[in-house]
């Protein structure tokens, strides 16, 4: 009697774990099959809104498959409705950490996709409900007596004659780096942040870059990832390029920013787990929050302050510049980027029409304390990109605090960077940023 009731039990069990198998298996293959419509999906949006895909590194046939079948906004609002109702089948509590990361990094993605789509239609709605539908932030509201405040506080820094602006223009003028000694400068810090990031990720041994220095462009620098741990880096050159931005720029677009950043995505999440929805990647989405935000980072991870310094100085030495006032740069530098908010705050109001083009730069000169042509730069970016603005901001903070939270301090540098590692190895949203544990 107690055999056959071992081998019921037996059979029961191999019964319900070959079932339970086969059920996961075929999660699996309806969740590939959706992942890779969702691709094709992006891609047909990338085909009508051109600065929609910023990176595409996945499978010849998924962009070979939405060049032969575009279709209209209409259709990709259909389709990016049914891709997410068929997800809402699933219970995500019966995944695992890591595809409850794949699950709702999709859905996110589809909610902004659908949010594009109404703004390429003509239905531009209001900063702060464009950049939440979007990129899942808002950026805090400011108000003009804060903002007074702040820059009171940073008038000592600066003293002298003339109003703040003028005066934080005048001193940044002496670290204007000379055009013929711009591409030098870059090489190098390009040489030293490859070899610093080297000694705390491992990069494919294919990884590599070129670089290109543009006119004409409403933004700084950019980096076009083409896959195959390949990046095409752009600087523009429009605007004096100044000291400290020599360095911002190189961490931000390259090591180990950006060229890192899609070069981890690539091989970890879509050669290495197969992830294929990551082997594109739609500019207008959360996962810009999290891209600018890692790279708004790299800086401070790649040089503590003094080291930042000393490598600045080695610059000036070599672009025949003085060298004697880089530590007072940075001082300045650090006030100076307590007035970072009001950039946001500016560009609100411009984006919802309450400020015209010449009162936001007016006040972007008072407030951020940009000269002229980088306050008109600035505005034609958001002319151009609308409340992408918040990903650089609200992204920096969301990795800064995670990063305060976890314990990282100045000193312990290998944690710093264990921890960047560990957020270049998911698909992560802004939401995950406010956990302690990312794939929860
Ligand atoms: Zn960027």
């Amino acid at each position: 009697m107690q055999n056959i009731l071992k081998i019921s039990l037996i059979t029961i069990f191999c019964t319900v774990f070959f079932a339970c198998q086969k059920k996961t298996i075929e999660i699996r293959i309806n969740f590939s099959n959706l992942a890779e419509r969702y691709v094709v999906l992006q891609l047909q949006m990338g085909n009508i809104d051109k600065e929609y895909v910023d990176a595409y590194f996945g499978p010849l046939k998924y962009k070979q498959m939405a060049d032969s079948n575009k279709i209209s906004l209409t259709e990709i609002r259909l389709a990016a409705d049914s891709l997410l109702f068929e997800l809402k089948k699933y219970n995500e509590n019966f995944f695992n950490p890591l595809w409850k990361v794949r699950y709702r990094y999709i859905k996110k993605e589809l909610y902004a996709l659908l949010a594009r789509v109404a703004i390429v239609e003509g239905n531009r709605k209001a900063f702060n409900t464009e950049s939440n539908e979007i990129f899942n932030v808002i950026a805090p509201f400011v108000t003009d007596e804060e903002a007074e405040k702040v820059l009171k506080n940073l008038d000592a820094l600066l003293p002298g004659e003339g109003t703040l602006q003028e005066r934080f223009e005048e001193f940044h003028k002496g670290f204007i780096v000379p055009k013929e000694f711009v591409p030098i400068l870059f090489r190098m810090a390009l040489e030293e942040l490859r070899r610093k990031t080297k000694l705390y990720i491992q990069l494919p041994s294919s990884e590599k870059f070129d670089l290109e220095f543009v006119n004409d462009k409403p933004w700084g620098a950019y980096n076009w990832y083409k896959g195959y741990f390949n990046s095409h880096i752009q600087i523009n050159t429009d605007l004096p390029m100044y000291l400290d931005r020599v360095l911002d720029l190189t961490c931000h677009e390259a090591y180990p920013g950006h060229h890192v950043y899609h070069s981890s995505i690539e091989k970890i999440i879509v050669r290495d787990s197969g992830w294929v929805e990551c082997s594109v990647y739609p500019l207008y989405s959360p996962q810009s929050v999290v891209s600018e935000g890692l790279a708004n980072y790299a800086v401070e991870l790649a040089f503590t302050k003094e080291e930042r310094i000393e490598f600045e100085k080695k610059l000036c030495d070599v672009a025949d510049m003085n060298s004697e006032k880089v530590e007072r740069l940075h001082r300045v530098l650090k006030g100076v980027k307590k007035l970072e908010p009001f950039s946001n705050e500016v560009v609100r109001r411009y984006y919802d029409k309450v400020i015209n083009k010449v009162q936001a730069v007016e006040l972007l000169m008072k407030y951020t304390l940009r000269t002229q042509a980088q306050a008109e730069k600035f505005l034609s970016f958001v002319d151009n990109y609308g409340s992408y603005t918040v990903t650089y901001s609200e992204g920096y903070n969301l990795v800064k605090n995670y990063m305060a939270r976890m314990g990282v301090t100045e000193e312990n540098t290998h944690y710093r960077w264990l921890l960047y590692k560990e957020l270049l190895s998911g698909p992560f949203l802004p939401s995950d940023l406010l956990k302690d544990k990312l794939k929860d």
